[in-house]
């Protein structure tokens, strides 16, 4: 009786807990669709060989090279068919993308990777941590079990990508003359990657960060996490970035950005924006400091 009574108890706290975790997620869900974080958006050229190819807010990037092309990040599942459109529409062939690579693997930047990757034939590099959850369709060891439970159950997660290569922290990705530069940056997860890289506009060469999300989910914890935040913040604050962008657009101003190239004399100008960098790292400072999630 008395077991029945605990077990009982129990099962009424995993619900529970499960009900909070689906209400948070549908609540980022809605406000990511509001926001429009899946809408197809137009592809632009950000820098030189340097393009924008993802959705409304859930980030992709095309770097093109005479060797073959690089894709960062594939969107949610669904928003694989609008980073092939956008790639196809800026006059790139998919089938001449030879590189896949990944900020982190949760499923608005790792859940179009494995379609990306039917379609191109490309390999995918990744970090040993985000390898493992990229190759399990989502399934990150450091989630709360509630949120593992509903993607081992297919509610959540996403096709499994096969993963060819795990490079390790300062890596160099190279495809022909284009040259990634790998920073494991943890702390959203664990083997969050961000990347620089040079690009070249005119006769100056300018250098991009691609920063990983540095806040953290009330549903992600590791016991190294805020270690890793404060590791994270300070290597890339040491990464010189002339050039920044995100995993989501809205957070590095990529319509702002857009639309002020339009207009703008030499169209680079608007995303050279060093000081919004800056920006974007003391706000990841302070909500590290004050022990907010996101
Ligand atoms: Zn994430």
């Amino acid at each position: 009786m008395l077991l029945n009574v605990t077990k009982r108890r129990q099962l009424v706290l995993v619900l529970a807990v499960l009900g909070v975790v689906v209400l948070v997620l549908v609540a980022r869900r809605l406000n990511a669709t509001k926001i429009g974080g899946q809408g197809p958006a137009e592809p632009f050229r950000i820098a030189g060989n340097f393009y924008y190819v993802g959705a409304t807010d859930a980030a992709a990037f095309l770097i093109t090279g005479p060797e073959g092309h690089v894709v960062l990040d594939g969107g949610y599942p669904t928003t694989a068919r609008l980073v092939m459109a956008s790639i196809a529409k800026l006059g790139f062939d998919i089938k001449d993308v030879k590189v896949l690579l990944n900020s982190e693997p949760h499923a608005d930047h790792g859940g179009g990777l494995a379609a990306l990757q039917q379609a191109s034939g490309a390999e995918l590099w990744a970090s040993e941590a985000s390898a493992d959850v990229l190759a399990s369709g989502g399934d990150d060891p450091d989630g709360v079990l509630p949120l593992r439970a509903l993607i081992w159950i297919g509610v959540l997660g996403y096709p499994p990508a096969h993963v060819d290569h795990r490079f390790k922290d300062g890596d160099t990705i190279r495809v022909g003359p284009t040259a990634l530069t790998a920073h494991i940056t943890g702390g959203h997860t664990r083997g969050c990657t961000s990347w620089s890289f040079p690009v070249r506009d005119g006769d100056r060469v300018l250098n991009v960060v691609s920063a990983c999300d540095l806040g953290v989910l009330a549903t992600s914890t590791y016991p190294e996490q805020a270690a890793d935040r404060e590791r994270s913040i300070r290597v890339l604050r040491g990464l010189p970035a002339d050039i920044w962008v995100t995993c989501h657009a809205r957070w590095w101003g990529r319509y702002r950005k857009f639309v002020a190239s339009t207009t703008a004399k030499n169209p680079v100008e608007p995303f050279i924006d060093p000081e919004g960098y800056r920006a974007f790292l003391d706000a990841a400072e302070a909500e590290l400091r004050e022990g907010r999630t996101h």
